[in-house]
């Protein structure tokens, strides 16, 4: 059975003591929940990344970065490596979020070389896959999603998958307060499966995590979480007040 993971995705929010405090409110909270099959992770901005996993370490939450470079080190201004984010007590990273594609003009090819590093680095890459509005309104939305899946996972054999997870994100329902649909959602996952399927194998299709992101919130993720295919939420707006973020840990743990 596939682990729910819950990740929440700080953006650029937050400022290092807000960050420390809202740890601390979502590492008190957990407390409360008897976790079950279910993992937690936060990632926050790069500066509150150490003094956050000050705060959560030892309570079961992990942590992951939101981007990182393929490099080791060296001239590569603003960047931060894999190293560096294990040495800061990440376990994971999310790579190919559609903020970096659209604002930062990230590729497929550079995108896929961040997730060999990542996971060569024995990180977990969140691969972040997606249509826009415009793609899913000309019913391009599979197509999109097969071509990132195929290209982002290039090089990544069969025995790495374990440290890849998927997060399947229309970028219509980004932070835009209009979630796909259960169906629309799950629709699309399986789709992901059997691509995994056709790429590597029906073992691996099945045992990769899924999750789904846009606009999850505390009203909306019963009906999204308890689907077959969804393995747990990326969440953005949701996972920044420790409220609505534990109560869709609770959620999910009870599903
Ligand atoms: C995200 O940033 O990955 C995301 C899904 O944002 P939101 O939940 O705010 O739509």
């Amino acid at each position: 059975m596939r682990k729910k993971l819950i990740a929440g995705n700080w953006k650029m929010n937050l400022t290092i003591p807000q960050s420390v405090n809202l740890s601390e409110q979502i590492k008190n909270g957990i407390k409360d929940i008897k976790l079950n099959n279910i993992e937690v992770l936060v990632c926050p901005t790069y500066v509150s990344l150490y003094p956050v996993n000050e705060v959560i370490k030892d309570s079961g939450i992990k942590s992951g970065g939101q981007n990182m470079y393929f490099e080791n080190e060296g001239a590569y201004t603003g960047e931060i490596s894999a190293e560096m984010l294990k040495s800061a007590g990440c376990e994971f990273v999310i790579l190919g979020h559609s903020e970096r594609r659209k604002i930062f003009n990230e590729s497929d090819e550079l995108i896929n070389k961040k997730v060999i590093k990542a996971v060569d680095s024995g990180l977990t890459s969140i691969l972040c896959v997606g249509e826009t509005l415009e793609e899913r309104e000309s019913g391009k939305q599979n197509e999109i999603v097969k071509t990132q899946i195929e290209k982002g996972l290039s090089g990544i054999t069969v025995d790495k998958l374990k440290n890849i997870v998927i997060a399947y994100e229309p970028v219509w329902a980004i932070g835009t307060g209009k979630n796909a649909t259960p169906d629309e959602a799950n629709d699309m996952h399986k789709f992901i499966r059997n691509i995994i399927a056709d790429l590597y194998d029906k073992k691996s299709s099945d045992e990769i995590k899924i999750l789904y992101g846009g606009s999850l919130n505390d009203k909306n993720c019963k009906d999204l979480l308890s689907q077959s295919d969804i393995d747990g939420g990326l969440i953005g707006g949701a996972s920044l007040k420790s409220e609505s973020f534990l109560k869709i840990i609770e959620t999910s743990n009870n599903l």
